[in-house]
Order: structure tokens, then sequence, then C-alpha cells
């Protein structure tokens, strides 16, 4: 079952902002470097920002979903089965899981 999560909206939207921009200035800065606007050092300077920019977006957004994913899922210890966090016994086997909270 989904959850409804609250206030993490916006948390979210911030790095794929960066990523997004960075992604987007990159190929920016490649067609004005083709279009002959750049010049071959300024062109490599913002190639560079927007790299950085697209790796710091995809560096935040990665481990937020990792995370998200191990604070959900509980493995059950006898069978193994991927159980939601709150469920205090295993839909697989039955065994009992305690809850962390
Ligand atoms: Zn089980």
């Amino acid at each position: 079952m989904a959850e409804v999560t609250e206030g993490e909206g916006w948390e979210g939207i911030v790095p794929i902002a960066v990523l997004a921009l960075g992604i987007v200035g990159y190929l920016s800065v490649l067609t004005l470097i083709a279009l002959g606007v750049l010049g071959t050092a300024i062109g490599l300077m913002g190639g560079a920002v927007s790299s950085l920019m697209i790796i710091s977006g995809a560096v935040f957004i990665y481990p937020s979903i990792r995370r998200k994913d191990d604070g959900e899922v509980f493995i059950c210890p006898r069978c193994h089965e991927r159980v939601g966090r709150r469920a205090d016994s295993c839909p697989a086997c039955g065994a009992e899981l305690v809850s962390e909270d």
C-alpha cells in the first residue's frame, strides 16, 4: 500500500531542478560552442559548471531514493520475503516481526 508522505515534495524537487538546469546548461553550452558564439575556454568552463550541477543533482537524488527504500522495507528473517516496515507479522510465512517503533 502506498503511504501519503507529507512535506517531502519540495526537498525532492531541488536536486531534480539542479540536475535539469545542469543538463539544459550543458546542452546550451554545446550548442553555443557549435554556433561559434562561445570561445572554447569559456565553453569548457560552462561545460564544467554544468557537469558539476548534473553530478551534484544526481548524487542528491540517488541516496534519498535508497534511504527511503531501506526505511520502508524489512526482510523477513525466516523466509527473506520483503515485508512492509509496519507489518507485525510476515504475510508470506506468518513469522512474527519486531517493529522498531
Ligand atoms: Zn516470512
